[in-house]
């Protein structure tokens, strides 16, 4: 194993086989229940579970937690393995807990068996009210001393739909007084007449998640059950239902847990993501704005910069906030190593060279990324009559304006030393067009006196006759609070940032028009962009996936 410090589930994992665990056995799954889309917060448990599979040489299995088919979608279930997928990981099996009902069903009956469950048939406010607090202990149900025979006869009966949803429930026998409020006689199986994704009208009773997971656990040979830490107080249930099932025949599961990934700005929860779509913030579960894995990758994250990142986020025992610079830097990180320069103009102003021949064209030599010395140079052309960006100009500017203004010297990336004649103004005063002269003998890279000639600025273009017409979609937070989940009661869409989306019209050098969709590229002096799209009139779309530095 290499030298890179471990992080403590490693460390439980690597003890566990010094006191006599066979690396054989180790086996992970990854849980997720499939009622909506994954998010960044999931990356991190994917990657925990399937980084120690990779380890170990272990197999990691894939588990829908499909236990809530109010609640779960087929759509979700492929959204899910194609996430999966597109970061880079294989999972061995893929699982359903639903497989596991017929099972679940029987080992509710030898606890029964066993005075171990027991049905309830007060209404839920009723179970609600008898529950207690974490200071006061439960009181029993009426019904908690029905006889076995009794429980297998109303359980049987529920399984066969003879009663109505909330007539009753099967609960486990534990203890009405245990400080762990979830000891107190948990709910195993409910009455809900609705139709399963995968099981159909088979079953009118579901399992709850805890008799659901460890169980799934044990069925699959799971040896290390991993999970976050608001599961912590749910390990003691765990074991009580694995001790219920007694004498087990196969290896016995252990749940462990590691702190969440929180993220500033950002809100992770999928039942909260769904809410921000049905209430028309964002455009679908894949909008870029959206922090999960489809709308990441919309926005022209890579997997690579996702895995990075949460890998330097780490693995850790306490709940932390991790801010989104961090992300934001990972991918930026990627992205200049492997992302194509070119030059587009995102806000368009005209600029025309008055002393350029009229009519003329060349090119001009580029480097496509300095940062990869295999990525080689391109021709760009170049003509008198071009499009800088809007915001490269001012009028009236200071001495520390190094950008181009009237009798001043700038370069044009690749090309050209030009310097600011005069403007062309429409009625109302606004700037319609900029004249400059050119010095014809400064082109880059000519090797003249004139070429190595210092000027203080630098300005990306594109020319008006060559380039093509581009849509770009520029984010910002959906958030404007660094912490728009902190009071879970608050609806976080009272945080949203009205202007997380700007729609801008530019221009690109003509080199991408064969481009393939999702393609990464560094817009000179912008930031990177993806390419996302054409629209209805052929053009290309691009997303902004970052800017070139932290504006923040
Ligand atoms: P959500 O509240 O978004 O629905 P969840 O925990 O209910 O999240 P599941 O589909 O049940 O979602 O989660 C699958 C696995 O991913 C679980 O093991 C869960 O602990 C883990 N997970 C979920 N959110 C995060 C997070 N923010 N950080 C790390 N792991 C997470
Ligand atoms: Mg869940």
């Amino acid at each position: 194993m290499s030298d890179r410090k471990s992080h403590f589930i490693e460390q439980i994992i690597e003890e566990d086989i010094k006191s006599g665990m066979s690396p054989k056995s180790l086996r992970f799954r990854f849980p997720p229940e499939p009622n909506g889309y994954l998010h960044v917060g999931h990356i991190k448990a994917i990657c925990v579970n399937f980084n120690l599979g990779a380890l170990h040489n272990a197999p990691v299995n894939l588990r829908f937690d499909d236990t809530n088919p109010e609640m779960e979608e087929i759509q979700f279930v492929d959204a899910i393995k194609n996430d999966i997928s597109w970061l880079g990981f294989k999972w061995d099996k893929e699982c359903y807990a639903s497989d596991y009902f017929q099972q679940l069903f029987e080992w509710s009956i030898s606890l029964i068996e066993k005075g171990l469950a027991y049905i309830d048939s007060q209404t839920s406010e009723q179970i609600a009210n008898q529950k207690g607090t974490p200071t006061q202990p439960g009181i029993n149900s009426p019904f908690r001393n029905r006889t076995i025979d009794e429980n297998k006869r109303l359980f049987l009966k529920m399984k066969d739909g003879n009663y109505q949803e909330g007539e009753h429930v099967l609960r486990a026998k534990i203890d009405m007084t245990s400080p762990n409020m979830l000891m107190r006689d948990p709910i195993m199986f409910r009455i809900l007449k609705k139709p399963h994704l995968r099981t159909g009208n088979s079953w009118s009773i579901y399992p709850m998640y805890d008799w659901t997971h460890g169980q799934s656990d044990y069925i699959e040979n799971i040896s290390h059950s991993l999970c976050t830490l608001e599961f912590k107080p749910h390990r003691e249930l765990y074991d009580w239902f694995l001790d219920a099932l007694t004498p087990l025949k196969s290896i016995r599961p252990k749940q462990r847990e590691f702190a969440r990934l929180n993220l500033s700005y950002t809100v992770t929860s999928k039942r909260k993501l769904k809410k921000l779509i049905d209430q028309g913030h964002v455009k679908g579960w894949d909008d870029p704005r959206m922090p999960t894995i489809s709308g990441l990758r919309k926005r022209g994250y890579t997997p690579e910069s996702l895995k990075n990142f949460v890998k330097k986020a780490g693995v850790a025992k306490r709940e932390n906030l991790i801010d989104v610079s961090l992300l934001e830097f990972c991918v930026r990180d990627h992205l200049n190593k492997v992302a194509p320069r070119v030059m587009a103009v995102v806000k368009p102003i005209k600029l025309t060279i008055k002393n350029y021949p009229q009519g003329k064209s060349e090119t001009v030599i580029a480097e496509n990324n300095p940062e990869d010395n295999m990525a080689g140079n391109r021709e760009i052309p170049f003509s008198g009559e071009l499009f800088i960006e809007k915001e490269d100009f001012r009028e009236n500017a200071n001495r520390k304006y190094f950008r181009l203004t009237l009798g001043k010297e700038v370069r044009l990336k690749n090309a050209y030393i030009i310097k600011g004649e005069k403007v062309i103004k429409s009625s109302d005063g606004t700037i319609d067009e900029i004249i400059c002269s050119y010095d014809p003998l400064s082109k880059s890279g000519s090797g003249t006196e004139q070429s190595k000639r210092k000027v203080k600025g630098t300005l990306h273009w594109v020319t008006r006759q060559h380039s093509l017409p581009i849509t770009i979609n520029i984010y910002d937070r959906l958030f404007s609070v660094p912490e728009p989940d902190k009071n879970k009661e608050e609806d976080p869409a009272l945080n949203i940032n009205p202007n997380s989306l700007e729609v801008a019209n530019g221009f690109i050098e003509p080199s991408v028009f064969n481009s393939p969709l999702g393609k990464h590229y560094q817009f000179q002096r912008l930031g990177y962009f993806i390419l996302d799209s054409k629209n209805e009139k052929n053009q290309l779309v691009f997303n902004k996936t970052v800017g070139l530095r932290d504006s923040w």
